[in-house]
């Protein structure tokens, strides 16, 4: 499922040449500041904490596993639109089954069931004229 948060995320911005790691809460992001700069005080050096404008997007498998898409080795990956979100969707191959409802590859093998096939609406009810 392509969801937006219900929360703006705090991210830690400025770092030379990484992606904004995302966090929930603006404790979480300055203790991981305050973790980066007692690691490497240069490279935390002009970093700060700040609070996005928009609440995030996030892509979770809506099939049995439940994978989300989230974690690299930056972190959590959060998506800026819903557009951005689609576009990660088809790069990692996953499938979208209905609006805004999609599969990971795991899941994409097993067959779609005649409820995801409705939603998608690929499947004609009987006795309905489309
Ligand atoms: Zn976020
Ligand atoms: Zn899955």
């Amino acid at each position: 499922m392509i969801t937006q948060e219900t929360y703006r995320c705090w991210v830690i911005s400025r770092l030379p040449g990484d992606t904004e790691p995302h966090f929930e809460t603006s404790k979480a992001a300055r203790a991981e500041l305050r973790k980066m700069r007692e690691e490497d005080e240069d490279h935390a050096a002009g970093a700060a904490v700040r609070k996005l404008d928009v609440p995030c997007w996030t892509v979770t498998c809506d099939g049995e596993y439940g994978l989300t898409i989230d974690e690299d080795e930056d972190g959590v990956i959060h998506f800026t639109s819903a557009e951005d979100a689609m576009r990660t969707v088809r790069n990692w191959e996953w499938r979208l089954i209905a609006h805004e409802h999609v599969l990971c590859p795991d899941d994409v093998l097993l067959p779609p069931s005649p409820a995801e096939q409705e939603a998608a609406g690929q499947l004609a009810l009987p006795g309905v004229v489309p």
